[in-house]
This record gives C-alpha cells, sequence and structure tokens, in this order.
C-alpha cells in the first residue's frame, strides 16, 4: 500500500483550527479505508514573524516540496508587515517557488446552503492563474513615495499554454462526470496589453480543443453574469488578480469562503488550502467552517490518487465529499451557513457521515 508523506501548514487565526479539522477527518479515513498518511508540521506563520523576524526561505520551501503534497491552513495577520508595507503570506512565495500555475476552485451549490441567487444548481470550476498577472512584480525593486505607485502586470505565453491546457483537460474529465464542458475566458483585452496576448493563446488553445465549447467574456460583464445566471458557466479561467476576485464572487454564490476549497498545483508539486484567509476575527472561538479545509484535503487524495493511479485515494476523496454533502443538507451546520454548530461538532458529524468501506461503494478498500 502507498504512504504518503504530507507536509502540513496551519499558519495563522483559524488556520490552525481548520487544518485540525481537516487531519482528524483523515485520520478517520486512515482508520476506516486504510489509507497511509505521514504529516510533518511546519511552524510558518505572520505570527511567528512578529515574534522572532523569522520567515519561510527557499531553502525550507525546497524541504517542504519533497514531500508529496502540502496542506496549508490560512497565512497572514492584517497588523504583520514586511519593511515594504505589504502583508506576510507564503502562499504566494510557494506558488513563485514551486511554479503552482493554477489554482483550482470548485465551486458548488450543495443542498441545505442557500445562495443569495435563483438557482437551481450551480457547479462550476473556477480556475486562476497564480504566479504572473498582478502579482509578477511583487519582488520588483520598489521605490517608496507617498506621491505614485505601481504595479505591474505580466502574461507569459508558456505559463498561458500550460493553464489553458489545464482547464480544458480539467472540463473534459468533468464533462465525464456529467457536466457541460465548456471552458469560459475572463480578461481585459478592450484595455488592457497583456490581456491581449492572453485572449490569443486562450484562441489558439480553444482551437486545439474543439471537442470543448469555448466562450470570452471581459472579466467585468463576466461578472455580472455570474452573479445574474452562474449556469452560463462550467469551468472558468482568469489570470492572477481577475480570478482572485471572480472566485470570491463565486464562492458568494454558494455560501462563501467557508464551503470554498482550493489546489493550487503545477506539474508537479501540489499545495492544498481553503480559498480564505485566516480569519482572524472569528480565530480561537470554535466557530471556524472546517468544511473549505476539509474539501481541500480531499482535493489532495484526488490529485495523489490520480498521480500514483492510487485508486484507494481518489475513493476515499469521494466518500469524503459525500460526508459533507450528506452533513451539509442534514446538519448539524457551522455559524457562517446560519447555524450554530461549533467547528468540533460539524467535523463530528463529517466523520460520522462517512460511508461505510463496503464492497458496493469501496471495492478493493480493506
Ligand atoms: P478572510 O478570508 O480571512 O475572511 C473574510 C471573512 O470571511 C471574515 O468575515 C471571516 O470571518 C470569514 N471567514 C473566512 N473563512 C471562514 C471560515 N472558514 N468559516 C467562517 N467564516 C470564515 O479574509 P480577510 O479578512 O480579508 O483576511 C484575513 C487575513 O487572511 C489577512 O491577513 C489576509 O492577508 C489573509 N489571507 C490569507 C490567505 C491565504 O492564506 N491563502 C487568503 C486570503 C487572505
Amino acid at each position: 500500500m502507498t504512504r504518503y508523506n504530507i507536509s502540513v501548514i496551519p499558519g495563522d487565526g483559524i488556520g490552525p483550527e481548520v487544518i485540525n479539522a481537516a487531519t482528524t477527518v483523515l485520520d478517520a479515513c486512515q482508520n476506516h479505508y486504510g489509507l497511509e498518511l505521514d504529516y510533518t508540521f511546519h511552524d510558518f506563520s505572520a505570527d511567528l514573524y512578529r515574534r522572532t523576524g523569522r520567515k519561510i526561505t527557499p531553502a525550507d520551501m525546497d524541504e517542504i516540496g519533497t514531500s508529496d503534497a502540502v496542506l496549508f491552513g490560512a497565512m497572514g495577520l492584517p497588523d504583520v508587515r514586511t519593511p515594504e508595507g505589504l502583508e506576510l503570506g507564503a502562499q504566494v512565495e510557494m506558488r513563485a517557488h514551486y511554479g503552482l500555475f493554477a489554482s483550482l476552485r470548485p465551486v458548488r451549490l450543495y443542498e441545505g446552503v442557500t445562495s443569495p441567487v435563483k438557482a437551481d444548481s450551480i457547479d462550476m470550476l473556477v480556475i486562476r492563474e497564480t504566479t504572473e498577472g498582478m502579482f509578477a512584480g511583487l519582488n520588483d525593486k520598489h521605490e517608496p513615495s507617498d506621491e505614485t505607485a505601481s504595479d505591474r502586470m505580466t502574461i507569459t505565453r508558456a505559463t498561458s499554454e500550460k493553464l489553458f491546457d489545464v482547464a480544458f483537460a480539467q472540463a473534459r474529465a468533468r464533462r465525464e462526470r456529467g457536466t457541460p464542458g465548456h471552458v469560459t475566458l475572463l480578461h481585459k483585452s478592450n484595455a488592457l496589453r497583456s490581456n491581449v496576448l492572453l485572449e490569443k493563446v486562450f484562441d489558439e488553445v480553444a482551437a486545439r480543443n474543439t471537442d470543448i465549447g469555448s466562450a470570452k467574456y471581459y472579466i467585468d460583464a463576466g461578472s455580472m453574469h455570474m452573479v445574474m445566471d452562474p449556469s452560463r458557466f462550467d469551468v472558468v479561467v482568469s489570470e492572477n488578480i481577475f480570478g482572485d476576485i471572480v472566485s470570491e464572487i463565486a464562492a458568494g454564490l454558494v455560501g462563501g469562503l467557508g464551503v470554498a476549497p482550493s489546489a493550487d498545483v503545477s506539474l508537479t508539486h501540489g499545495v492544498f488550502q481553503p480559498s480564505h484567509g485566516s480569519a482572524p476575527d472569528i480565530a480561537g472561538q470554535d466557530v471556524a467552517n472546517p468544511i473549505a479545509m476539509i474539501l481541500s484535503a480531499a482535493m489532495m487524495l484526488t490529485w495523489l490518487g490520480e498521480r500514483r493511479d492510487d485508486q484507494r485515494c481518489t475513493i476515499v476523496a469521494e466518500h469524503i465529499q459525500t460526508a459533507v454533502r450528506t452533513t451539509l443538507a442534514s446538519g448539524p451546520r457551522p455559524r457562517d451557513l446560519g447555524g450554530s454548530a461549533p467547528t468540533r461538532e460539524v467535523v463530528e458529524a463529517i466523520i460520522s457521515n462517512l460511508p461505510a468501506s463496503d464492497a458496493a461503494t469501496s471495492e478493493g478498500l480493506k
């Protein structure tokens, strides 16, 4: 049986709480289904930086990167800043270090969760590019001034091609599970030179994937369509900053950040974390919704299963998703979804809703 080494970075605020929730569910899966995971915990956080000045280094990331996957809680505290005035975020540095160019953010309206828009069902995958765009210039030399400040938006053909290849492959895989199989690019080529190249590369990749439908909207109109008629979208792909914003608009349609998982991947590395941040406003109160982190852990198992051709991982990921679906449909519900259940009660319910390890649902397990 394959054992997996998982690096775990709890981080700040509710990060450690949701990481504890996810590892508790994964531990239950180890007991129920014979999954084998070894965790190595890494204590990097904005809080550590505030106390000691220590932050994650390239050598740390090299070491962490030797594991099979990284589970990441959330990092950053609004009042902890670098000398440049920016927040500390190891997630941005890891994206650059490991070349994690695609952030996959599934957006699904679960039974029992109310959407602020009228929609029978919402099921999309938002893919945000995460190494270039407006974040490409973060390490540029910065001349401090109170009068002018600027950021640089960079798009490259190489990364855009990889990104769109992933988008069309994901649409194809989703179509096998019953979704329309369609990719929409959100961009701003009417005003930004960088986005002219983005659109051009998208058209070229779409022309190589004519079995999958494609569409393009300017980011402003596309954001409106997403709110007014989310059923137009299946796979949505965009550059870094637009993808950042639109993935949270999409999360808002299905119950908010507490149910919004994500996977930052390259062709070799994967960092699995919720879309939300460290939520310092609710940290330490046992009210954080752990579902986004737990679904991110399930995405990690799906990714490991595909890479290692390990059916056990794929099936366990599906079992976690089933348990989350059952829990959301029948309760208990966390505070952000209108309930009053503490984090640990939601975790216990998810574990109790894990499907039995029988032949019908998990052939070959245990
Ligand atoms: P946030 O996502 O932490 O919180 C936004 C709102 O959503 C808050 O009201 C919070 O209480 C709520 N929320 C978030 N996750 C929740 C959960 N699991 N359950 C219930 N409610 C939840 O965003 P923010 O307040 O803008 O940022 C707080 C800190 O997190 C900042 O320092 C920011 O830089 C950092 N941040 C980190 C990441 C990351 O680690 N990937 C991402 C975004 C923000």
